[in-house]
């Protein structure tokens, strides 16, 4: 598989080992190509993660080595999900972090939705650590 310059995927970072059912997650959602569960330590009152069941590491390897209905089924999942949460009407945020700039730190593809509050800025103003 290809990680476009990312290491390649590694199937004992904390995701695969969720997915393996080897680390407990409050679940959400769970199909045959994602799962949504709340994040750790939540950054908004609602905090839910969706990763594709697949070993991608960053967005291009997943769009690019991921069957058409694996990656429809993901994105199904991320709306559903918010949806479900009753986050359409007062709004929220995905965000996905890629690679060092992005501050990925699991290094398995997924994406954040955030909502219930007020989200602020997209990014800081300034750069930092
Ligand atoms: P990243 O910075 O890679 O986009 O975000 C990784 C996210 O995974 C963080 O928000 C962190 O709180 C969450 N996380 C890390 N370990 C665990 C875990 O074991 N369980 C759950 N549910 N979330 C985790």
């Amino acid at each position: 598989m290809q990680t476009n310059g990312l290491p390649p995927y590694d199937d004992g970072n904390i995701f695969a080992r969720i997915l393996r059912g080897e680390i407990p997650a409050k679940k959400l959602a769970e199909d045959a190509h994602a799962l949504a569960f709340h994040d750790i330590a939540p950054q908004a009152p609602v905090h839910v993660l969706v990763i594709p069941k697949g070993p991608w590491v960053s967005a291009a390897d997943f769009h690019a080595g991921a069957s058409a209905e694996a990656i429809a089924g993901f994105w199904r999942m991320v709306a559903g999900v918010a949806r479900d949460l009753g986050l359409e009407e007062s709004g929220y945020r995905l965000l996905s972090n890629i690679g060092a700039d992005g501050g990925q730190e699991v290094p398995h593809f997924h994406v954040h939705i955030f909502g219930g509050r007020r989200l602020g800025r997209m990014v800081p103003l300034v750069s930092g650590p």
